[in-house]
């Protein structure tokens, strides 16, 4: 275990793994009451019956127990081994079945027969039993079944939860929004609120410019209703990230935003580029997760995701393969280290203009440029990774390289993350000179157009 991220992400993985969510209920709250522990979750209840746009949040769910007993009296489908062996959102239903007519509301995954598969009907009332093709192979297709599915589906709440990090200057708001809906499956989707959690608690040591809401709701219902209660909040968020899919033991990726070059776009570019870490890059398409709502055409609002293990690219996805042994704490803490690089940079992204900008400015004289000179660009003295130069309190492979970059697009337009994606130097190296230029009074600071 690397890290203290890693660890506390590795025993939430293991208190939240057991309990049973959906997109409404007593799982959600549960869930939402051990976060608490963590972070400042805000927790809000609507009411089931309540038009949210175009959507009616439905009757609240909650479930007790499920099984499907032979003659024998042996459970051969048990939800207390898996709660996904029940269809999410199952009606309750009691009674005895013969196999051809239980076997219509059985759901099994033929191409990975070790795995049951997750399986939901939250809009149309269904009841059914999802199962390894390994275990439907093994059911005796002449027995009577006794059937119990012991839930409740009648009027109640949705639940979700919000905080709130103000910055100091607050021209700036984003969204960082994830999801609870899903019961015992580990990075689909536990890994998001556990990796939003920590998130929190490290911008909040953070000094912080710009605004971020914090956001834990089911999946498409709950996010919608979210939108609904905070409209006039969404029409000035001004980016976000979904956090979905963040600790598998696979590949990195990054979901873009529909405008492909939204500042959250390029921050997370950027920082696989400058940790020479490979990912894929995902195209924005209109499927995935609540970017489907953040992005809709009242709002679009430009939404990325990092992912470690992306939905839909790997085979546990939506399986009870998704378990505990699939992700891990460590792969967790890694990708939240790409998400508090891409804040960063979304921090100190500011625009500066020289203020001598005829010809270049003499570093020399303010002691920014070795004394000794004619071993510029000579790259065994100077772009040695291994000893980074260090100059004033700039420190970087090669110090003069990230003056020089930064002065020469200190031209009041361009802001460090061009001037990063220009010159490759990173956006904290960037800042970092621009500070020291700030106090030398080589530059002044100009007031972000967009801001
Ligand atoms: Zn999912």
């Amino acid at each position: 275990m690397k890290n203290n991220n890693a660890k506390v992400a590795k025993n939430l993985f293991e208190e939240l793994y057991p309990i049973c969510r959906s997109i409404t209920g007593n799982g959600v709250r549960d869930t939402l009451q051990i976060l608490q522990e963590y972070a400042p979750w805000h927790v809000h209840e609507f009411c089931s019956g309540t038009q949210v746009f175009d959507w009616i949040i439905p009757d609240e769910w909650n479930i007790k127990d499920a099984y499907v007993k032979n003659e024998q009296g042996i459970r051969v489908i048990d939800f207390n081994a898996s709660n996904i062996h029940v269809l999410n959102y199952s009606e309750p239903i009691r009674g005895n079945f013969s196999f051809d007519k239980l076997k219509d509301r059985l759901y099994t995954l033929p191409e990975f027969p070790e795995a049951i598969p997750y399986r939901t009907s939250y809009f149309n009332r269904n009841w059914g039993f999802c199962l390894s093709q390994n275990q439907y192979d093994k059911l005796n297709k002449n027995e009577q079944y006794e059937v119990c599915i012991d839930s409740t589906l009648e009027p109640g709440h949705l639940t979700l939860a919000d905080m709130e990090l103000k910055g100091s200057e607050g021209k700036r708001t984003y969204i960082i929004s994830t999801y609870c809906c899903h019961p015992s499956l580990c990075n689909d989707n536990l890994s998001g609120p556990i990796l939003t959690t920590l998130l929190y608690q490290a911008l909040e040591k953070m000094d912080l410019r710009h605004n971020y809401r914090f956001v834990i709701a089911p999946e498409t219902i709950g996010i919608i209703t979210y939108i609904h209660a905070n409209e006039e909040f969404f029409r000035d968020v001004d980016g976000g990230f979904v956090i979905t899919t963040v600790a598998g033991p696979g590949e990195f990726g990054a979901k873009m935003s529909f405008s492909h070059n939204a500042d959250v776009d390029r921050v997370i570019r950027l920082g696989f580029g400058e940790r020479k870490m490979k990912y894929n890059e995902y195209s924005f398409a209109p499927d995935g997760s609540d970017e489907r709502q953040y992005s809709s055409p009242s709002f679009r609002i430009p939404i990325a995701t990092i992912t470690k293990d992306k939905y839909y690219e790997y085979k546990e996805y939506h399986t009870s393969k998704d378990d505990l042994d699939f992700v891990s704490g460590d792969a967790l803490s890694e990708t939240l280290e790409l998400y508090i690089s891409a804040i960063e940079k979304l921090e100190v992204n500011n625009i500066y203009r020289v203020l001598e900008d005829r010809c270049e400015i003499q570093l020399g004289k303010r002691g920014l440029y070795p004394t000794v000179s004619g071993h510029v660009k000579q790259s065994a003295n100077e772009a040695n990774e291994s000893s980074p130069k260090v100059i004033g309190d700039i420190i970087y492979s090669n110090a003069i390289d990230a003056i020089s970059w930064f002065l020469f697009y200190a031209d009041g337009k361009t802001d460090l993350v061009t001037i990063s994606e220009k010159s490759g130097v990173p956006v904290i190296q960037l800042h970092k000179v621009a500070q020291k230029m700030l106090k030398e009074n080589v530059v002044a600071l100009v007031e972000d157009p967009n801001g």
